[in-house]
């Protein structure tokens, strides 16, 4: 049986959270003379002098009823990126608690882990991108100390989804919690592990507003777990993590979820579009299966292409160096004319490359 008590820090547990002036008088009528606020208003022509509401409860119903999930099942932070820190900060004794990672994936885990001196295990994707289940079968029994796994799937930067019963066996093995980043999942073709919460203690979910939901700018993430584990992230975050602006704005967006599910639609449109016009371009030599909003694409000089691309105002992301993407450059889907630009672009390219090799 799961026990979440053995998995957190023991002073984790033993904390008694600061409680805000917002805690303590819950009203919004009133004169508030508690929070050493300014009275007369704010230096911006929309007023922001009142603290906003540390729990974020009118966005949190709205977000849990889009999401199909149970209120105390969903934590909101300043980005996933919060709840990656707050999960390892409350699980993991600096330099003696363990992380598993399965790389290539997202650089935050890492960096996340480093920032908290948390030593990482490292199991590798195989070449072609899936759970290596016999190396990570042992990397759980020879590291009792490691707290959490991290899969992100559909993973960046590959592009490709895991394996969902392969997933499903980690998180039934792993002795800690797995956390399941589904930063790309509406553009995946299966659906999401929220559905499992009830049956799985162990296990979070991370999804963003970031990506298909263009709020990248406002920093706004959701992490769903056991309303036990969301207690505790409530615990040990900053009061205040999300700002009052992005609590109104995000609130009223969410009156048109019309507009995501057009969104998903024309991105994925636009992802078939570019592995077309990809596809004619000689440098380049593999494009990768994607289900989510960008291409790992695989070119003949993964540097030379970076950088002739910035020299032409075009920005992508050289992962040549990252271990089984050698070569590889991650494009996220842009609009048709911006994709366009870009195949163009490598077109010029392969065409000096031709003729460089010719002369040579
Ligand atoms: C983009 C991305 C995120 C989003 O991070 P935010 O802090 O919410 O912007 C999370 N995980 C992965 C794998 C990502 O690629």
């Amino acid at each position: 049986m799961f026990s979440l008590e053995k998995i957190l820090r023991p002073h984790i547990l033993a904390l008694s959270p600061y409680t805000s002036a917002r805690d303590e008088y819950e009203g919004t009528e009133g004169i508030f003379l508690d929070a050493n606020e300014n009275p007369f208003g704010s230096i911006t022509s929309q007023n922001f002098n009142r603290y906003p509401d540390p729990h974020q409860i009118a966005l949190k119903k709205r977000v849990a009823e889009i999401k199909g999930v149970k209120l105390e099942q969903l934590f909101l932070g300043n980005g996933s990126d919060e709840p990656i820190d707050l999960l390892i900060r409350a699980t993991c004794t600096p330099r003696e608690d363990e992380i598993i990672l399965v790389p290539p994936t997202y650089g935050m885990y890492e960096v996340s882990a480093a920032i908290n001196d948390v030593p990482v295990v490292k199991v590798s994707l195989t070449p072609d991108f899936a759970l290596d289940m016999p190396a990570l079968q042992q990397a759980i029994t020879t590291h009792p100390k490691a707290k959490l796994l991290f899969l992100c799937s559909p993973n960046n930067p590959t592009g490709n989804a895991l394996d969902p019963e392969q997933m499903k066996t980690l998180i039934e093995t792993f002795p800690g919690l797995v956390i399941i980043d589904e930063a790309y999942i509406d553009f995946a073709d299966y659906p999401s592990f929220t559905s499992y919460l009830d049956k799985y203690p162990n296990m979070v979910v991370l999804q963003t507003f970031s990506k298909v939901w263009g709020l990248a700018n406002l920093r706004l993430g959701m992490a769903f777990a056991s309303p036990e584990l969301i207690r505790i992230l409530n615990k040990i975050k900053p009061p205040y993590n999300i700002s009052g602006l992005t609590q109104q704005v995000v609130l009223e967006g969410l009156q048109n979820i019309q507009w995501k599910e057009e969104s998903v639609q024309e991105i994925l449109k636009q992802r078939t579009e570019l592995v077309k016009l990809l596809e004619e371009v000689p440098i380049v030599e593999k494009i990768y299966p994607s289900e989510a909003n960008f291409l790992l694409v695989k070119v003949h000089q993964a540097k030379e292409t970076y950088d002739y691309l910035v020299e032409q105002k075009i920005i992508v992301r050289d992962r040549s160096k990252v271990k089984l993407c050698e070569n590889a450059i991650r494009i996220t889907v842009g609009t048709a004319s911006e994709n366009q630009h870009l195949v163009e672009a490598m077109k010029q390219l392969s065409v000096q490359t031709e003729t460089q090799s010719t002369v040579s």
